[in-house]
């Protein structure tokens, strides 16, 4: 038998909803008693607990939200723009925030210390955000002071990360970008240092790099955090401009060229517009590539009668193509694709948890520890500066 060139993974794989793991914000029990899904009145409970909760909640929707939530959301959007609208209500207590840990951790971040968040379900994580643990990059961090490269490096974290790795990234001087503001990023970051070390989303930073800022694919290195010196040599490190942490969306990335052939002639004068966590292939074969609120303008700007196959989470390009009939949108691959864990957060968790609210109890509520906290809001600050 052939040794496998693998090492268990350093999260616990646990099931879905079962267990506990501190480590992990995925495979956490409820901590009460949940409404069946079946319920009819879960509608009216809901909206009977946010009336009773008043100004004391706001509750923020992600864009790759069910619809059942969405519709009890104060505010949608994008994660940065969630957390910017959770410190712009200093005056609310309490943070609902139907999205992911890691953007409950940003939105407790840029919080006031009377504020709580809130997160439904403590099974909603993100397998981008987990591609990436502190002791990994801590690691890689060490083995690039080895290489004799650290000192020339800039780490630029995408805000679908842990607390820990944006605090990190504020210790060692980086900035954390948005799927918006990755080429300004990497420009600031280039301003700083002759080398990025990009986490964890190999595929935005290759993206940015290679056709905004017009950096060669050979400018570019994958960091395997399985692997000695991520899997390079040090030539190759002293080489390279951009270091890509081996990490990837689990929905992004299931997006394919053949998709795009088959798309284009299934639907002839269709545009192809991808996000940019979609892989350096298909972000290559498409029309036009652009951020969750990106996608959302070009829909809604675009004319009647205008085609549109859009390659990010299914529950947005469904609700693209509920409000725009007069459009054709479609979803560009045939197999689904929800994001899973986002999926976590439903009805019977938003009701429990705003019931629990009106008990006068807090839920899984998201705390980051002070100093992983401080050095994560330099990265965020630093994200704000940029130019
Ligand atoms: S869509 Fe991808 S990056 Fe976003 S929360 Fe889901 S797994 Fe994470």
């Amino acid at each position: 038998m052939t040794e496998l060139d693998v090492t268990p993974t350093p999260l616990a794989l646990l099931m879905l909803g079962r267990q506990s793991d501190a480590a992990s914000e995925r495979g956490v029990d409820c901590p009460g008693a949940l409404p069946p899904a079946s319920d009819p009145s879960l509608v009216e409970r809901a909206r009977e607990a946010k009336a009773a909760l008043g100004g004391k909640v706001f509750v923020l929707g992600h864009h790759y939200q069910r619809d059942e939530v969405i519709a009890f959301a104060d505010v949608t959007g994008d994660s940065f723009r969630l957390a910017q609208q959770a410190a712009a209500r200093p005056d609310a207590p309490y943070i609902v925030f139907c999205g992911v840990h890691f953007m409950a951790e940003s939105a407790d971040i840029l919080t006031g210390p009377g504020q709580h968040v809130v997160l439904p379900d403590l099974a909603a994580g993100c397998s981008m955000a987990d591609m990436a643990t502190f002791e990994q990059v801590e690691d890689c961090w060490d083995q690039l002071v080895e290489a004799g490269v650290a000192d020339a490096t800039v780490p630029v974290s995408y805000m679908n990360s842990s607390a820990a790795i944006k605090g990190f990234t504020g210790r060692h001087g980086g900035t954390i970008c948005t799927s918006s503001n990755a080429q300004r990023a990497l420009d600031w970051a280039f301003g700083k240092g002759t080398k990025v070390l990009f986490l964890p989303d190999q595929h935005l930073g290759r993206n940015t790099a290679v056709r905004d800022l017009g950096l060669s694919l050979d400018d570019c290195v994958v960091w395997n955090p399985r692997k000695p010196m991520g899997g390079n040599t040090v030539q190759q490190l002293q080489a390279a401009k951009m270091i890509l942490w081996k990490g990837h969306c689990s929905v992004h990335g299931r997006f394919t060229v053949d998709a795009v052939i088959d798309v284009r002639a299934r639907v002839p004068g269709v545009q192809v517009l991808v996000h940019p966590e979609c892989s350096y292939e298909v972000v290559s074969a498409a029309d036009l590539v652009g951020s969750t609120e990106r996608i959302i303008k070009l829909v809604e700007a675009s004319p009647a009668g205008s085609k549109w196959a859009i390659g990010t989470e299914l529950n947005l390009v469904q609700r693209l193509a509920n409000a725009h009939p007069d459009k054709t949108i479609v979803f560009l691959e045939k197999t689904v694709c929800f994001c899973s864990t986002m999926n976590r957060i439903d009805l019977p968790h938003l009701v429990w948890a705003l019931e629990e609210l009106v008990a006068g109890r807090i839920p899984n509520q998201i705390t980051v520890e002070p100093e992983t906290a401080a050095y994560a809001r330099q990265a965020l600050d630093q994200m704000l500066a940029l130019p």
